[in-house]
């Protein structure tokens, strides 16, 4: 067997990366995955799309549809359709409330014109039916029934955070497919994180009289961070979400990492990274 052609096949790159090592390599196919897998979060049952600021997506493009066109004439959401395999999706206008709604094939027909109905979680048990959050620092998170097959997708900003968002969430899952705590599995998308989210006063005022607040809340001199992730974990343990529910792998900080956007560091202009959900 002539066992040359491996070497001939990787000379080459020996040529191009002289000093090729193991980390270069693993960076290598960090970013290979970065850039063309994307954040898709792939299971029989489940897809999870996490955008970045590479779909270069603007509140004012997508408030300002025209009438007569939907999002799947955008050439951003006809690679979603295809990627994950949609047959309709909703992103609801988002508020920072608690509010949300069940997204059925009667309410879709209702409803079926995306950032027109106010609400900040969508929830569906249909497949192939996408709900949509935008977000530039808030806090996407997904919400997997294993066991009646049923979804939400939660825009969880702070002040939404603080009114208990995700509870309010679990509560219209429980009221329309049963759902129980112990069968959720969560994933938290891109947002701010303890490590930039500098937050005031008036949020921990908010918050004080929740248990292990010192998990959550950071003093660094004078100033307050908050750890937006982990007080929606604190909250989704509080009800019987189990500790191994929770999958963090696409909670990248949006503030240090400049390839997703984020409020924080780009301000009025910044753009919009999607979390899109759909069950299969
Ligand atoms: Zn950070």
């Amino acid at each position: 067997m002539d066992i040359s052609w491996p070497l001939v096949c990787l000379t080459p790159f020996y040529f191009i990366f002289p000093f090729y090592t193991l980390d270069d390599l693993c960076f290598i196919v960090k970013l290979i995955k970065k850039w063309f897998v994307m954040l898709l979060h792939n299971s029989p049952l489940l897809r999870i799309y996490f955008g970045d600021a590479k779909d270069k997506i603007f509140p004012d493009e997508y408030l300002n549809i025209p009438p007569e066109k939907n999002l799947f004439d955008i050439p951003t959401f006809v690679k979603l359709k295809e990627a994950m395999r949609l047959d309709r999706i909703l992103f609801p206008l988002q508020v920072h409330g608690v509010q949300g709604f069940f997204v059925s094939s009667k309410t879709h027909a209702k409803k079926s014109k995306s950032f027109t109905t106010e609400a900040d979680f969508l929830i569906t048990n249909s497949k192939f039916t996408g709900l949509g959050v935008m977000t530039a620092d808030c806090l996407p998170v997904v919400l997997f029934d294993t066991f009646n097959q049923a979804i939400a997708n939660v825009h969880a900003g702070w002040r939404s955070s603080v009114k208990h968002i995700v509870l309010r969430a679990i509560d219209a899952m429980t009221k329309e497919f049963g759902t129980k705590p112990e069968h959720l599995k969560v994933f938290f998308g891109p947002s701010a994180k303890v490590c930039c989210y500098k937050v005031g006063e008036d949020l921990v005022e908010q918050i004080e009289d929740i248990e292990l607040i010192d998990r959550v809340v950071q003093r660094r001199g004078d100033d307050i961070f908050f750890d937006l992730p982990g007080f929606n974990q604190l909250l989704l343990e509080s009800v019987g979400v189990k500790p191994e529910a929770f999958k963090f792998d696409y909670n990248t900080c949006t503030v240090c990492d400049d390839s997703f956007c984020s409020y924080r560091r780009q301000g009025e202009k910044a753009c919009r990274q999607m979390t899109v959900v759909s069950l299969q």
